[in-house]
């Protein structure tokens, strides 16, 4: 069985691509008093206690000064839509309500305000950082509800993008795992080893490469465990757990400053001497090493 409900895996809304050539479709959806928007900045999005994602009818958010347009993130199973919105400034909040990161609290929201929040933060990255035509330089329009941009000089059309990645567990035949530090890290965390996917290259391939060059391990078959998207800001985590066919590790000292094996008498050990922190529950690295693990890891030691 792959990783099941993974924190940024939960998305609930119906993206009904369908209406997206709808003419007007945001002005539409504008005028419908069902209609709600999530405010964006830097990142960031308000959440009111539980924690909940706290969105706005449309009419209350007119007047804000706004760094994008509205992007068209679907509709629920009443056929309510929701709108993404990039704002210049944090508006007032009602009492109880704060600004919040994905990565703090992705993993805390409902399934529906984590699929809103992950989804909106990976489109609003890409828009950003893609203003132009990569074929002729041109300024681009955005249509389609947020989900193409036109070129007005050269017809191209450019779709958002994601940036596949791999990210594995590297288990020996002894049944421990490998993992890794980058030098910046806080000190005593360790994750499992990832890299990006190269052009021409398969994700089998790319596992294999990632982890040969970051610790020196070779590693044989390959299997896949799960994936979520990790807007930070484009990538999509595709999570692997790969057969180590070497145990010397040699690190690059370049991307990764330590690597260690663990067995989990080990890793239960050092968790609860303190020696061992582990990526918090909103990544798919934290849920790699629990899938290995064969349990659930406490973020709390005590609580062993
Ligand atoms: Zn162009």
């Amino acid at each position: 069985m792959s990783l099941e409900r993974l924190s940024l895996s939960r998305s609930t809304l119906d993206r009904a691509a369908v209406r997206r050539s709808e003419p007007q479709l945001i002005e539409t959806l504008l005028a419908d008093p069902r209609t709600l928007v999530a405010l964006f900045h830097e990142g960031e999005t308000a959440i009111s206690a539980q924690p909940t994602l706290q969105l706005w009818a449309a009419n209350s958010v007119s007047g804000l000064k706004s760094e994008s347009p509205y992007f068209f993130l679907g509709v629920d199973g009443e056929g309510r839509g929701y709108l993404a919105l990039s704002v210049a400034e944090r508006p007032p909040t009602p009492e109880g309500v704060r600004w919040a990161s994905l990565r703090e609290v992705g993993a805390l929201l409902d399934d529906t305000g984590a699929g809103i929040f992950t989804t909106a933060v990976a489109l609003i990255a890409w828009h950003r950082f893609h203003t132009h035509c990569a074929n002729c330089g041109t300024g681009t329009n955005v249509i389609q509800g947020g989900w193409v941009r036109l070129c007005p000089a050269c017809s191209r059309e450019h779709y958002p993008r994601t940036d596949p990645a791999v990210i594995m567990t590297v288990v020996g035949p002894d049944d421990r795992v490998l993992l890794g530090r980058q030098a910046a890290w806080p000190e005593h965390r360790y994750s499992t080893l990832a890299g990006f996917v190269e052009p021409g290259e398969s994700l089998e391939d790319a596992v294999r490469r990632e982890v040969a060059e970051e610790s020196g391990v070779l590693v044989g078959a390959v299997h896949y465990r799960g994936s979520q998207p990790w807007p930070f800001p484009s990538s999509l985590m595709l999570g692997f757990r790969g057969e180590a066919l070497s145990s010397e590790i040699r690190v690059d000292e370049v991307e990764i400053d330590d690597a260690r094996w663990w067995s989990r008498e080990e890793l239960q050990a050092d968790i609860k001497e303190g020696r061992l922190i582990l990526p918090p529950a909103v990544s798919i690295a934290r849920r790699l090493i629990e899938d290995w693990f064969g349990a659930p890891i406490p973020d709390d030691p005590a609580a062993w």
